[in-house]
């Protein structure tokens, strides 16, 4: 099917051209003939899928004709987070190249004042979280009765972070006569008990049964420690390792690990960011530039902060925390394999976490195959050992030791700097290394040095050989 027989104007059906879109999705296919004509729709349906056009094309369609009131926005679309919201907009911007439309974004961590602005100008679209709707609307900024069309997309994620009362209280502001566009990865019974009360006989359009993961995306399992220092060290032996890593997106279950992980990478000498809820708008929009531009390569992000999140061409998504819900697993896997490209996801699991990844295969019918971690290679031949990054790594540490002192010098031959593979280090930005990170690495490097040819002291200077010589004072 092309776009041309969904019923879309000719200056969308352009602007869908300009994007590069040559065929419609299964779910714009399926929900764009109903939604032009002003049907409910309830969309069953992963990000990843398209879903956002299936939305954007049909408002633009019905845009076209009328103009927006100062503080009464036309159309209205509810999304859980800043981010997701963002990227909503930058689809209107793209498919809506053709429309001079006025795009409203009412998000946390912008200036009240800045949106009042927008909203007085008339919003064709207003993109919001649903606390800050409210909250302009409760200060008497913003009239919702002129919405003709009301999006709530990703409902699940705005159920798992507490937004549906918020939701509830929006849909109810918004006249009986609107059109409901209603989009959910997930059935859960309180989002079926929304879609009871608020859309009106709608088409259903399921595109991909919730829980399967995306064909193109290949699993791993690789065991690791629970004790967080020596799992980090995991992490890093599993980025170095995966040669077809270019950049990744690594989730953990709370923020504090997010942090922390971060942190660790990066005096690892690994180019990270972070993203989660607590940032600021402006530093988690600045990360996610970052990391799409590819000045970071590494994302280190909790599930609120990178759900549904658009990047495309992310080669890798490493978990290092089990999900503790199994339908995160989807998401958080779905973030690498998009559209088509092939992705690899890789879960750190300890004994511990056995029964949520238990819960996972169970949901995804997928065993997710066990692979060895660097760590557990040990015991394996010397040449095997020799012949993987950690060796080149270590070859290149002792090269730069040059003028250090001795403790720095022994520091770095555990491994601790900056390694040189697939996610490039900034090996200047690697600042001094620590202790809390040693464990793991520093058995396997001192294995391998065991084996190295040293002669004399290598390039070893001993402590005492630095110290000054006292005159004897008799
Ligand atoms: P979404 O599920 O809305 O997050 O969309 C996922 C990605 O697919 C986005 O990068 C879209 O730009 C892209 N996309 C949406 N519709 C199409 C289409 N018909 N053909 C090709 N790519 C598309």
């Amino acid at each position: 099917m092309s776009f041309d027989t969904l019923g879309l104007s000719d200056k969308i059906l352009s602007a869908i051209s300009a994007a590069g879109f040559d065929k419609p999705t299964p779910i714009q296919e399926q929900a764009i003939p109903h939604a032009l004509k002003g049907r409910d729709i309830l969309g069953i349906a992963q990000t990843g899928t398209g879903k956002t056009a299936a939305f954007t094309l049909p408002m633009l369609n019905r845009l076209e004709k009328g103009r927006a009131r100062a503080r009464m926005p036309r159309t209205l679309i509810l999304e859980p987070t800043r981010e997701l919201a963002a990227q909503v907009e930058e689809s209107f911007e793209v498919l809506g190249a053709n429309h001079k439309l006025n795009v409203a974004l009412l998000i946390g961590g912008v200036s009240f004042a800045d949106q009042n602005k927008i909203l007085d100008r008339g919003a064709d679209v207003l993109i919001a979280t649903p606390g800050r709707l409210l909250d302009h609307f409760e200060r008497g900024k913003l009239l919702l009765t002129g919405v003709e069309i009301l999006v709530v997309d990703e409902a699940d994620r705005m159920l798992d972070m507490g937004f549906i009362p918020d939701v509830e209280r929006i849909c109810k502001l918004i006249p009986f006569t609107r059109q409901t566009l209603f989009f959910s990865a997930t059935m859960p019974s309180e989002i079926q008990k929304l879609v009871d009360t608020f859309l009106h006989n709608p088409v259903s359009v399921e595109v991909a049964p919730p829980a399967t993961a995306a064909s193109t995306v290949e699993q791993k399992l690789v065991s690791a420690p629970r004790e967080s220092s020596e799992k980090r060290a995991v992490l890093r032996e599993v980025i170095r390792n995966e040669k077809t890593l270019t950049n990744a997106i690594v989730f953990c279950n709370r923020k504090r690990d997010v942090d922390i992980v971060n942190r660790s990478l990066r005096k690892h000498g690994f180019n990270a960011g972070c993203l989660h809820g607590d940032m600021d708008q402006r530093s988690r929009m600045a990360t996610l530039d970052n990391f799409k531009n590819g000045e970071i390569t590494l994302l280190v992000a909790s599930d609120v902060a990178a759900r549904g999140l658009d990047i495309p061409n992310v080669s890798h998504v490493l978990n290092f925390d089990v999900p503790i819900h199994a339908e995160d697993y989807i998401h958080r896997i779905g973030r690498t394999g998009r559209a088509g490209r092939s992705g690899t996801a890789i879960m750190l699991a300890g004994r511990a976490d056995k029964k949520y990844v238990d819960a996972i295969e169970a949901m995804t019918g997928f065993n997710i195959p066990q692979l060895q971690s660097a760590s557990e290679d040990k015991g394996k031949s010397h040449s095997e050992t020799e012949s993987g990054n950690s060796h080149k790594e270590h070859s290149n540490n002792r090269k730069r030791r040059g003028g250090g002192t001795s403790r720095a010098a022994s520091k770095a031959s555990s491994g601790q700097t900056a390694p040189s593979d697939a996610v490039r280090p900034s090996s200047t930005k690697a600042p001094a290394p620590k202790s809390e990170d040693t464990p793991k690495v520093s058995e396997n490097t001192s294995n391998q040095k065991q084996k190295q040819k040293v002669v004399g002291l290598g390039d070893h200077m001993p402590a005492f050989l630095t110290r000054p010589v006292r005159p004897d004072s008799k």
